[in-house]
């Protein structure tokens, strides 16, 4: 099989998979128990907390882990509003997560005001746009850091000028950006971040939410596990997992980024000049460097989707989530692409097991493939 989905989610790496099988065999601890086994997991956990805090520049009591990132939006959102109750406005923007969006729409109906804010062409937004939607009944701004679909990044740095000079709540979807791009919280002053273990080869089902020190936190699940920040014995194995996943992408990350983003932009050149018709999506420079978002005119995506996975290939259109619901991808919409153009776009990702090969026959197969399908429409 030839992976090229690495955004939807990773395989579990090899290292990861190792350090988390002894917590679920022989260490099996509960670690809120006092016994031997139980002070095994607790250690285990602690140093789950460190990995992950390095990672990121984090102190390891500003991060809890959760269930995943859609938990971590969850918490991050139900702590920055109940900080005042009075405040009930969210600024967030149109290319965020579905993770983020449901949220929204369910705050919506709870009489929360919701500014989405609009991207340009090329997937970014207008900061000036997010200076003027700021109010003093803002409760929180939430901006996905890289987005899924496309790799574009945020300007981070000036979001959290203007959020600082605002003094309102800032909270990060950084599920993305993650051990693709160094991430330094402690030159970042923000209030709460989100991460999910199964973009970073650890298993689905694990995440982590970063609190900064200083922000008022208001747990989703009380009770005493996690330093009294969510209730319910821990997930240990998967915990230990996402540890050892980040303290592998902190180890790996200067090569890879580099690594990688040759290997996507021979993927990406090859393509755009071998092939007539071919288009990229988002802003060249601020790209994460293993997204190819591309339009290939003519064709449609899902059953250009179907041929390629038949030929071995699996890639996606739009996120995941999307295909599933079959709606056309609300991010590419955002940037102003006509339906027709969003319905003929892929989204390729790599990642730490793609190889020179992988792409060479990657490149062998795409065009034949969309040349098989134009042929058919015609
Ligand atoms: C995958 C993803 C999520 C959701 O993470 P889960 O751990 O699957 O809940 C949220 N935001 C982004 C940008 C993602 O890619």
């Amino acid at each position: 099989m030839l992976y090229l989905d690495y955004n939807a989610t990773t395989p579990i790496d090899p290292g990861v998979h190792a350090a988390m099988l002894p917590f679920m065999e022989k260490e099996f601890g509960n670690p809120s128990s006092m016994c031997t086994l139980g002070r095994t997991a607790a250690h285990a956990l602690m140093e789950a907390h460190t990995q992950v805090a390095r990672l990121l520049g984090a102190r390891s009591s500003e991060l809890l882990f959760t269930s995943g990132a859609t938990e971590s939006i969850a918490t991050a959102f139900h702590s920055a509003l109940s900080a005042d109750p009075a405040k009930r406005h969210i600024v967030t923007s149109a290319t965020e997560h579905s993770a983020t969006l449901n949220l929204c729409q369910v705050y919506e109906t709870h009489g929360y005001e919701i500014t989405q804010l609009s991207v340009d062409s090329t997937g970014i937004l207008s900061l000036d746009a997010l200076e003027e939607a700021i109010t003093p009944t803002t409760a929180l701004v939430s901006l996905i850091w890289a987005n899924n679909e496309t790799g574009v990044i945020f300007p981070i740095e000036k979001i959290i000028e203007i959020t600082q000079r605002k003094k309102v709540t800032l909270h990060f979807d950084a599920v993305q950006a993650i051990g693709k791009i160094p991430i330094d919280l402690s030159t970042l002053p923000i209030d709460y971040l989100s991460l999910s273990g199964h973009k970073i080869y650890a298993p689905k089902g694990i995440g982590a939410l970063y609190v900064h020190r200083h922000t008022l936190f208001t747990p989703l699940f009380p009770g005493s596990q996690e330093n009294g920040r969510r209730a319910g014995t821990e997930n240990v194995a998967s915990c230990i997992a996402l540890g050892k996943a980040a303290e592998l992408a902190h180890q790996m990350l200067p090569l890879e980024m580099k690594r990688q983003c040759a290997l996507r932009d021979r993927f990406e050149k090859t393509l755009l000049e071998k092939m007539e018709g071919v288009s990229l999506h988002g802003e060249k420079r601020n790209r994460l460097s293993n997204t190819s978002n591309l339009c290939f005119r003519g064709i449609q995506a899902v059953e250009a989707l179907l041929l390629l996975d038949q030929e071995g290939l699996c890639c996606s259109s739009g996120s995941a989530c999307n295909t599933k619901l079959k709606t056309p991808s609300h991010v590419l919409s955002a940037m102003g692409l006509t339906r027709d153009e969003v319905n003929s776009s892929l989204r390729f990702s790599i990642g730490r097991f793609s190889t020179e090969e992988e792409i060479d026959h990657a490149l062998n197969i795409i065009p034949r493939v969309v040349q098989k399908l134009r042929e058919l429409a015609l």
